[in-house]
């Protein structure tokens, strides 16, 4: 296994990079070993002000830059990415954990993502209405919302901020962003990416610190005009209190999931196992369209549960920076008690573990990757998020059983169906209440594609055409 070196953490604050001087820092732990490899500075309350001040200043010059050039900018930045990918890349491993080719292929598709986004900047079309005054010309323009304070999370510490930054900077939009404490390394990287590309100092900010101080303070400046956080609906419903009272802030909410599986009677069950078990056990579970809750058709259910339990169980476990893993660790000590408990939950309520339901090593937080079947309905893992390797299976019966399961919890981000029947795919369309929908596949998180949830899994889309609404404010100008 090759020897990287993870380098150091700065801040990002109105074009000039800032290191730990005098500053709290805090260390920075590598997943597969539990031992620090760097220390990452907190932001002060000054610099928190001084990041707000820098992208209010830059936003009054970045509004009016035609969306031509700032799509230049943003796409050289796409370029410079991709030609670190290979400095990026063990980064990224090294702070979160994922394993080295899925490190690589986030910091493609954030590449792609500041690429496709930049472009979506430059087709922000308005309207011409049919006045009903004479002599009158209606418009709708549409302009950015101002400067945006960012929050992401330690799951896709690239493709998350990416989505969130091109969108708001390719619609004139400015932005203070904080990445998650734990996987700082691959936002800096970014930043640096659009440094060199040309962006004009303070349209992008990167500060970090305690996550309640830092979303408190900006949160509340007067200069921040927009919020968009992913993370749990824990801390969704805390930011978006602050938002409304903070002067009714527009929020944007990417919040948790419980992503369902429907495989029904009919389905390709070969086909049902080979994606689920990409699905479920990329990144360990720690996604929010992970697949989770697998609702099997009777008729196929024992079939289904032995090949997906047999492909899990062949998964090799490891260290990310190792080629040969195919699964890495848990991103940070808090997810394996998490997974025991809602194993021993389970079990403790009769399920059955197919494989695995054990952490890995006392070195790191690994854990193995878990199949549970026959599951109740009140087990902890049907009801809470796992954000884990664990994948939960129960039966059922008819259509209108298993749709009443699949839409029985408060969240609807992602879900899944295996079916062959084009009627039965017509009607889950329908009766679905989720952001996201696959059949037979699991491809619903593309760059042009909205990503986003209902109920309790939050509002607003990223991605897509869609995507760029969050960033915009609509103006309407009758002009005689
Ligand atoms: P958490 O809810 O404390 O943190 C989730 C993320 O939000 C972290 O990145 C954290 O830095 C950030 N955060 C926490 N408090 C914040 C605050 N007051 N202001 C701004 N940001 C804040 O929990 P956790 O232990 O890191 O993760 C637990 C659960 O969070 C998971 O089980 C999962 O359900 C959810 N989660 C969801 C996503 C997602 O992509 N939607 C990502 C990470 C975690």
């Amino acid at each position: 296994m090759q020897a990287h070196s993870y380098g150091e953490l700065k801040l990002f604050v109105d074009g000039e990079w800032l290191g730990a001087e005098g500053r709290v820092t805090e260390d920075v732990i590598n997943p597969a070993t539990g031992e620090p490899i760097a220390a990452l500075p907190h932001a002060t309350a000054e610099d928190l002000d001084r990041a707000v001040a820098a992208a209010s200043r830059a936003f009054k010059a970045w509004r009016v830059t035609t969306a031509y050039d700032r799509a230049k900018i943003i796409r050289k930045a796409a370029d410079i990415l991709r030609e670190r990918t290979n400095e990026i890349a063990p980064r990224m491993t090294m702070d979160q954990g994922k394993p080295i080719g899925e490190a690589i292929q986030e910091v493609h598709i954030s590449a792609d993502i500041l690429d496709w986004t930049a472009d979506e900047g430059r087709r922000t079309y308005g309207r011409v209405i049919p006045s009903r005054v004479s002599g009158a010309r209606w418009l709708v323009t549409r302009e950015p919302v101002g400067p945006v304070a960012g929050f992401t999370p330690w799951n896709f510490p690239g493709i998350i901020p990416a989505r969130k930054i091109s969108a708001a900077l390719a619609t004139g939009c400015t932005m203070v962003i904080k990445p998650s404490e734990e996987t700082p390394s691959t936002v800096l990287e970014i930043a640096r990416a659009l440094d060199d590309a040309g962006l004009p100092k303070g349209v992008l900010n990167v500060v970090h610190g305690k996550p309640s101080d830092v979303s408190e303070h900006l949160i509340a400046s007067d200069g921040i005009r927009k919020i968009t956080f992913t993370g749990s609906t824990a801390v969704g419903k805390q930011l978006a209190v602050l938002a409304a009272q903070a002067g009714v802030k527009r929020t944007t909410m990417e919040l948790g999931g419980h992503a369902p599986v429907l495989i029904f009677e009919d389905a390709d069950i070969d086909l049902a196992i080979k994606v689920m078990a990409f699905a479920k056990f990329r990144n360990a579970g720690q996604v929010c369209i992970s697949p989770t809750r697998f609702y099997v058709h009777d008729s196929v259910h024992d079939r289904f549960v032995e090949g997906f339990a047999k492909a899990a169980a062949a998964l090799k476990v490891g260290d990310g920076l190792d080629p040969a893993s195919q699964m890495g660790p848990l991103a940070n000590s808090r997810r394996v008690p998490a997974m025991e408990r809602m194993v021993a939950d389970a079990v403790q309520r009769g399920a059955k573990v197919k494989t695995g339901g054990e952490r890995g090593s006392n070195r790191g937080y690994f854990f193995a990757p878990t199949v549970v079947s026959d599951v109740p309905q009140d087990a902890l893992a049907m009801n809470e998020e796992p954000f884990g390797p664990l994948a939960v299976t129960a039966r059922f019966s008819s259509f209108d059983e298993v749709i009443e399961q699949a839409n029985r919890l408060p969240y609807g981000l992602a879900s899944y169906a295996f079916t062959q029947s084009a009627r039965t795919a017509a009607m889950l369309g329908d009766a679905i209440e989720a952001g996201m929908l696959g059949i037979n596949n699991n491809a619903i998180s593309m760059t042009e594609t909205p990503f986003g949830g209902v109920k309790q899994s939050g509002y607003g889309s990223e991605g897509g055409s869609e995507g760029m609404d969050a960033y915009l404010v609509t103006k309407f100008i009758s002009h005689s």
